[in-house]
C-alpha cells in the first residue's frame, strides 16, 4: 500500500519502479606516487606531490577553459574500499563512529573528493597537487572549485557602519 498518510493538500504521488543502481562512467584514472593505502596521506595537501589526471581521449574537449582556475575539485572512486561497514573504528584514534560521521574511504559508495591546485594541462594530462588516492584510482569528475554561479561572500560591515 502506497504511503499517502504524510502527504499535504495538493500533493500528488506516482507509483515508481524500485530504484536501480546508478551507473557511473569513469572518465579516466589518476596517477599518483602512492602505491599502498598506508603510503597515501589521510587528506591531500596542496603542497603535496604532483599527480596526473589521465583523461580518456573522448573527454579531452571537456577540459576547455579549465586552465582559468587555480583550484579544481576532483571526484574519484576509491575502488579498493570495502562498502559494508556502518560503524567504524579508525586506526587514527580507535573511536567508534558512524560511517557518515567520517571521511573514511569505507562507505556504501566510495566516492572521494579533493580540492586540488591545478598545475598544468597538457592534452589529456591534467597535473595537480593535493590528492590522497592510490595510483590508478578511477576518476569520476572534475569541476572548478568556484565559478560564476558560486554565491559571493556577504559584504563585510565597514568600520563606519
Ligand atoms: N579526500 C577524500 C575525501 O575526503 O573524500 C578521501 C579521503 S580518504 C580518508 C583517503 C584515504 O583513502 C587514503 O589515506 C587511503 O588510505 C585510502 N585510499 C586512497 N585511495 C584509495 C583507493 N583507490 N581505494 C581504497 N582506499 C583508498
Amino acid at each position: 500500500m502506497a504511503d499517502t498518510d504524510d502527504m499535504r493538500a495538493g500533493e500528488k504521488r506516482v507509483d515508481l519502479a524500485p530504484p536501480a543502481d546508478a551507473v557511473l562512467r569513469f572518465i579516466g584514472h589518476i596517477e599518483t606516487p602512492f602505491t599502498s593505502r598506508d603510503l597515501c596521506p589521510r587528506q591531500g595537501r596542496i603542497d603535496g606531490p604532483e599527480c596526473v589526471l589521465h583523461l580518456a581521449p573522448e573527454w579531452v574537449p571537456a577540459l576547455r577553459g579549465i586552465e582559468a582556475y587555480e583550484m579544481v575539485e576532483v571526484l574519484y572512486w576509491l575502488h579498493e574500499s570495502r562498502r559494508d561497514l556502518v560503524l567504524q573504528s579508525p586506526k587514527s584514534d580507535g573511536e567508534t563512529r558512524g560511517t557518515f560521521a567520517l571521511r573514511s574511504p569505507v562507505r556504501p559508495n566510495p566516492i572521494g573528493t579533493a580540492h586540488v591546485r591545478l598545475i598544468r594541462v597538457d592534452g589529456p594530462r591534467v597535473t595537480v597537487r593535493g590528492l590522497d588516492c592510490l595510483n590508478a584510482t578511477p576518476l569520476i569528475d572534475l569541476k572548478p572549485d568556484r565559478c560564476a554561479y558560486s554565491p559571493a561572500a556577504p559584504e563585510k560591515p565597514t568600520a563606519t557602519g
